[in-house]
């Protein structure tokens, strides 16, 4: 086991922007995984969990304990009368795995492909994009347990998942250290074309679009909006999008559309979005005058995304998070709702 110091987080995240590791260990086996935590333990460090580094925001000071990358691997697939289950180390990236599915014409995550990381982070805020979640297709989870200090298999249940949520950034944030993911698939299933994007891009397609060809389109849209990480994009050095949909009551909802009417503007109708009472946190951005491309500074809203917010160059931790607090600000005056973030803040 490769005990590293002072490792820039920077670089290990897709923002670029952070301070180091005081000490940095990766590992790709169970038992390795086991030696980090007594290290660990043995000197007192608080340990961080790293994955892909796509959904952080590591401050400039970084982090004064270990962090611990898993970099576990391996793919196994079982196919059964009906379904194909795949168990993937938290190790791998995520979409290699869609890819691997797609191209063995299995359903189920074919529209979370170009999503950035690794397997063990998906069921953390239990990603999705265009219509997919990635509770839909999970079966179980192997994971350490920091509190009792054992394995444990969690089936999808004792996951907790649900919108950009699961037990694992909520409630137990910090108790488990995701080693596998079981994924359940659907061979020959065919793809989910619910989203709005997906269906204008199918538009006028003739009959159903195969997987690979909606896994396709999902990269294109994603592309479109620097959500697919392309080298020398500078709209994807990003953590994707920074804020959450508001999820909002009866009365909150009300009070949006009251605010709206005043300005002889409507609340953009997502029927996906509508179902669960969400609010677009896009439109609520731009419509607090943060239009896409905003920013003159080393930090601003992508070009192609108003959710977005990029580091365009040697940022500051700091910089990103004055930023964000201006544009939580500014939204929360003109229409009252808080904007919460999505990436996970490290060493804040
Ligand atoms: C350009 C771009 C587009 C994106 N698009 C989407 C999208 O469409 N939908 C979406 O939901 N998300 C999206 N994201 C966010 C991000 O890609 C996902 O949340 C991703 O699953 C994070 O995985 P990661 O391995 O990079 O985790 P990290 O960023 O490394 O970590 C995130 C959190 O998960 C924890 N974690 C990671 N691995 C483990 C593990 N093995 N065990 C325990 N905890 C772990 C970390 O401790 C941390 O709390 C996007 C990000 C970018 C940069």
């Amino acid at each position: 086991m490769l005990i590293q110091e002072h490792v820039s987080l920077a670089a290990l995240t897709t923002i670029k922007v952070g301070g180091p590791a005081r000490y940095f260990i990766e590992v790709t086996t169970v038992s390795e995984a086991c030696d980090a935590i007594t290290f660990a333990r043995t000197r007192n460090l608080p340990l961080f969990v790293l994955g892909g580094g796509s959904n952080l925001i590591v401050s400039d000071a970084g982090w004064p304990g270990l962090v611990l990358k898993v970099g576990v691997a391996g793919l196994e697939e079982h196919l059964l009368v009906g379904k194909a289950i795949l168990e993937v180390g938290a190790g791998e990236d995520w979409d290699k795995v869609v890819a691997r599915a797609v191209a063995q014409n299995c359903a189920g995550i074919e529209c979370l492909s170009g999503i950035p990381g690794s397997v063990g982070g998906t069921p953390v805020q239990n990603v999705g994009a265009y219509g997919q979640e990635v509770a839909e297709t999970i079966q179980g989870i192997l994971a350490f347990d920091l509190r009792d200090n054992q394995i444990r298999e969690l089936c999808n249940e004792a996951c907790g998942f649900s919108y950009r949520t699961s037990i694992f950034n909520s409630t137990e944030q910090g108790r488990y250290i995701i080693l596998r993911v079981t994924y359940e698939l659907m061979p020959g299933g065919q793809p989910h074309v619910d989203y709005a994007d997906l269906k204008r891009y199918f538009s006028g397609w003739q009959g159903v679009p195969t997987l690979a060809e909606t896994r396709d389109a999902v990269r294109k849209i994603r592309a479109s909006k620097g959500m697919l990480i392309s080298p020398g994009d500078e709209d994807s050095r990003s953590a994707g999008s920074f804020f959450k949909n508001p999820v909002l009551s009866v009365e909150q909802y009300q009070e949006l559309s009251a605010r709206a009417a005043a300005k002889k503007l409507r609340i953009p109708s997502y029927p996906a979005l509508e179902a669960l009472r969400k609010v677009s946190a896009a439109w609520l951005v731009e419509h607090s005058g943060f239009s896409k491309g905003f920013g003159s500074g080393r930090v601003g809203i992508s070009r192609k995304h108003a959710l977005a917010i990029v580091n365009r160059g040697d940022a500051t931790a700091a910089e990103i998070i004055a930023f964000q607090e201006q544009i939580q600000q500014r939204v929360e005056d003109i229409w009252g709702i808080r904007l919460k973030p999505e990436p996970v803040f490290v060493g804040f």
